[in-house]
């Protein structure tokens, strides 16, 4: 059986059970790298010039991980998902960049998805990728078919039930992200409500950001992030807030902080990484928006390879024992 190796890095957390529904359906078996550890973190960042931004550097790791693992590695192209948004440029090459940097990988399955390039390109993409496994195009229509209901129903997991990806995919495959130091165990009510705004691969590798969600879970508040909104309550509020978005995962930043902003957390936590273009461009468009209503506090937390622990913890306290006193003032004026 031909073994596919998926890298735990990037568009992982929003694609994994779309592409795992794929390849089994053509009869591959799906293998993905274990969670980031410091050794995948240093072997990635060893390969590419150091200003490249951390996830790529985290993803470059897990290609090196997946060596001697699999038979072929899946890196896409995304390129664009809508009409005229565009998707940041190391995506674009990531399949040229990991070839150019890890000679040995093993060979790279690619697909590129460009929406303004019409169905009849995407069409033509998804069967040269599947000619890889079978010769019959009904086949590969038909995982293409099981992929698409498998992300409809990851989508709605997530946003039905509240749940982050890692937990999804647990729920989905028992693939699990969970380290045994921290339990997520939250009270009724919880202290606050955080939103937490960024991509799923910033927001979801415990490694990079220190177990972000734990540590705000274990310190008893709730924490809401960008999956548990539906598509249409995004987009109306990049709508509002942009008119229209130019990147194509501005939802998880843009519309996110926005809709969170509307009264719906006691405060808002940005997570991006240090020297990333697009999101210094949409993580300013949440804090102006935020300081304009000066009703949710909004602090940026940037991540990247070199990002100390205790500074983050610091940070992270302060804002919360900020938003706890700011509750505590606001619960006396009632009395
Ligand atoms: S959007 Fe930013 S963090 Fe993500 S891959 Fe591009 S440069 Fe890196």
């Amino acid at each position: 059986m031909i073994k596919v190796g998926i890298p735990r890095a990037l568009l992982y957390y929003q694609y994994y059970p779309a592409w795992k529904a794929f390849f089994e359906s053509l009869g591959a078996e799906v293998y993905v790298s274990p969670p980031t550890t410091q050794n995948i973190l240093v072997s990635g960042s060893s390969r590419v010039v150091a200003d490249t931004c951390l996830p790529a550097k985290v993803f470059i790791g897990h290609v090196l991980s997946l060596i001697g693992k699999c038979d072929y590695i899946f890196i896409p192209v995304i390129r664009s998902l809508k009409s005229k948004t565009y998707n940041c440029s190391k995506f674009l090459g990531l399949p040229d960049m990991t070839r150019a940097v890890v000679p040995e990988s093993p060979p790279i399955l690619e697909i590129e998805i460009d929406i303004n390039r019409g169905k009849r390109k995407l069409y033509q993409e998804i069967y040269k990728l599947g000619r890889h496994f079978t010769g019959n195009p009904l086949k590969v229509k038909r995982a293409a078919m099981a992929a698409w209901q498998a992300h409809l129903n990851y989508q709605e997991m997530m946003s039905r039930q509240g749940l982050t990806p890692p937990q999804a995919i647990e729920r989905i495959s028992g693939i699990t992200d969970t380290r045994p130091e921290f339990h997520s165990s939250p009270t009724t009510p919880p202290r606050a409500t955080i939103g937490l705004i960024g991509h799923a691969y910033l927001l979801y590798d415990e490694h990079i950001n220190y177990q972000l969600v734990k540590r705000l879970e274990q310190t008893d508040n709730r924490v809401l992030t960008p999956e548990m909104i539906a598509t249409p309550q995004l987009e109306a509020t990049i709508a509002r807030l942009v008119g229209k978005a130019y990147w194509t995962y501005e939802e998880e930043v843009v519309g996110a902080g926005g809709y969170y902003l509307q009264d719906k957390a006691d405060g808002i936590i940005g997570v991006m990484a240090f020297g990333c273009g697009p999101d210094s461009l949409m993580m300013d468009i949440v804090h102006r928006q935020g300081n304009r209503q000066k009703t949710t506090p909004f602090m940026c937390l940037t991540l990247e390879e070199h990002t100390s622990e205790a500074g983050m913890i610091t940070r992270l306290e302060a804002f919360l024992d900020m938003i706890y006193r700011k509750k505590r003032r606001q619960v006396e004026v009632c009395v």
